[in-house]
């Protein structure tokens, strides 16, 4: 089953249907139409796989697909387009440019807590690129994955974009087959066999993993703020979010401060019992449910703790001073819990985060600049925000991954499309100048050798003293008037590389 949907989408491939853009784009705008037309049953669907909240789902997911589909749109005449190289002396007047090209069929795996911005978003960037793609949502948001089963093929080409459902199993068998990419988000631990299996076939992977993120709150910054948008993106969707902040740092001097404003805006945001609330999530299954409340053993929460198996419940819950080497603070807790971890000072946050895996995100609350900088620069991870949490996912001018044990490679935008294209080395020349060659030729002596080093030299020395000029339209630095840049006579400096991508 699998391998004839990975067949047919090669097949489909291989047929050349995806090579033109025009092509492409009627496939992306059948995408948008899809995401604009099922939006009612795709909530409904998240609702029935973790309770979320119908109206959470367009803001979480949908928008932000939508504005992919429409930047990648807008913007794929000019990704797909030669893009012009810089030039040396040998190659001076030959064409050089970088030619993006689709890689082949791509293997999509998603994860369940945004089972439609995960398979979607990257598919987008893959259906930009030219590529066929094979989609396989996870097994665990069931609901989701049968329905994108269902529509994917009323919008889309049925041969180039298959979506394979499955478990384990199904997505082992997929990887044995022979993919150009694999794009998989999820746990670090299953990123690590994704690996290995891609790696049998030589399959270059993005990995688009999870990890503890940290969350710094300076002493001095307003707290009430910080903590209201720290609560909204820790426990939003359950606290199910690759990109929650999964703990908080702070000096033991706000600590009752910070759980004081968590508890006045979960009552703001969830009311006093945040189970009757609509726009309170549930744990996806009772595998992680239990998971998630052994986490708690051995700790009297300050706020929450309490929970329901038969519904997946666990309340919004806040440990403060947990030990920095407790069970807590091991494993990404992708659940409701917020453990606030106490540090000395700033210097003492860095040090606790250098010393743990590069996270995902890191997420720092200071008003002071000086130290909000050093922090930046002295810390790693995935991705940095300032005084709020997650937003900064919602940009496609931004490249979203980890580093490290939170992942490899990065999308969203043309960072999708560069992702999963091949990037081909152009150089077109003539076959006339020939003498100009002689010099590489064999058989050689240091005669010839010195003479060839001399004309180097030489031009290089002219090119240098006609000195450098600005492209005013591509903005490089070109080496001189002489060879790079024509038009100057005409008031502006363009280059031939310009006018190359102009004409
Ligand atoms: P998971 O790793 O259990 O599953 C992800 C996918 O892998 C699913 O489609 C599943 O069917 C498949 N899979 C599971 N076990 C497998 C195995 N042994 N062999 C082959 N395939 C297997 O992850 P999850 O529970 O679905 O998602 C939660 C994790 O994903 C968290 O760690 C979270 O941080 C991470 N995540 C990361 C991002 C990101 O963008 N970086 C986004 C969402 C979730």
């Amino acid at each position: 089953m699998e391998r004839q949907a990975v067949q047919r989408a090669r097949e489909a491939f291989l047929s050349g249907r995806t090579r033109p853009v025009e092509f492409r784009l009627q496939q992306l705008h059948a995408l948008q139409r899809m995401i604009t037309e099922k939006e009612t049953e795709i909530s409904t669907a998240v609702k029935q796989d973790i309770n979320r909240s119908q109206y959470d789902t367009p803001l979480l997911e949908l928008i932000g697909i939508e504005n992919e589909i429409k930047l990648a749109i807008e913007k794929l005449g000019e990704w797909a387009a030669p893009r012009p190289a810089e030039k040396n002396i040998l190659t001076i007047s030959d064409e050089v440019y970088i030619q993006p090209q689709p890689l082949g069929v791509v293997l999509i795996i998603g994860a369940w807590n945004y089972p439609w911005a995960l398979t979607l978003n990257p598919l987008v960037g893959a259906i930009a690129a030219g590529n066929a793609a094979v989609v396989k949502p996870s097994e665990l948001s069931e609901y989701s994955a049968l329905l994108l089963r269902a529509l994917l093929p009323r919008y889309l080409d049925k041969d180039l974009y298959p979506v394979v459902i499955g478990g384990v199993s199904e997505t082992q068998d997929l990887l044995r087959l022979t993919f150009d990419h694999i794009f998989f988000t999820g746990s670090s631990s299953v990123g690590k066999l994704v690996m290995e299996a891609a790696a049998r076939h030589l399959t270059p992977v993005t990995l688009e993993l999870g990890g503890k993120s940290p969350c710094y709150i300076d002493k001095n910054c307003d707290v009430r703020i910080a903590c209201r948008r720290i609560t909204w993106g820790k426990f939003v969707n359950c606290g199910q979010t690759c990109i929650a902040p999964d703990y908080i740092l702070c000096e033991p001097c706000i600590q009752g401060r910070v759980v004081e404003c968590i508890r006045q805006t979960l009552l703001e945001f969830y009311g006093a019992d945040p189970k009757c609330s609509p726009d309170y999530g549930r744990i996806i299954n009772q595998r992680h449910f239990n998971r998630v409340m052994s986490l708690m053993e051995g700790y009297t929460p300050v706020l929450g703790g309490q929970s329901d198996a038969s519904q997946c419940y666990i309340a919004p819950t806040v440990l403060k001073d947990v030990p920095p080497h407790s069970r807590l603070m091991q494993d990404e807790i992708f659940g409701p819990l917020l453990p606030i971890v106490t540090v000395s000072d700033m210097d003492d946050a860095i040090h606790f985060i250098n010393e743990r895996e590069k996270p995902l995100a890191l997420y720092i609350f200071c008003t002071d600049k000086k130290a909000t900088k050093r922090m930046i620069e002295e810390t790693t991870s995935g991705g940095v925000m300032v005084n709020d949490v997650m937003i900064h996912y919602t940009l496609s001018s931004l490249p979203f991954g980890g580093v490290g044990q939170s992942g490899m490679g990065r999308y969203h935008g043309k960072h999708t499309f560069d992702q999963l294209s091949h990037h081909r080395a152009c150089l077109v020349r003539s076959l006339g100048m020939e003498r100009v060659n002689l010099a590489r030729y064999p058989p050689q002596d240091r005669r010839r050798a010195r003479r060839a080093r001399m004309a180097l030299k030489w031009i290089r020395a002219i090119l240098l003293f006609e000195s450098y000029y600005l492209c005013n339209l591509c903005s490089n630095v070109h080496v001189t008037q002489y060879f790079c840049c024509i038009g100057e006579d005409k008031g502006i400096t363009v280059c031939n590389n310009q006018m190359a991508a102009e004409s």
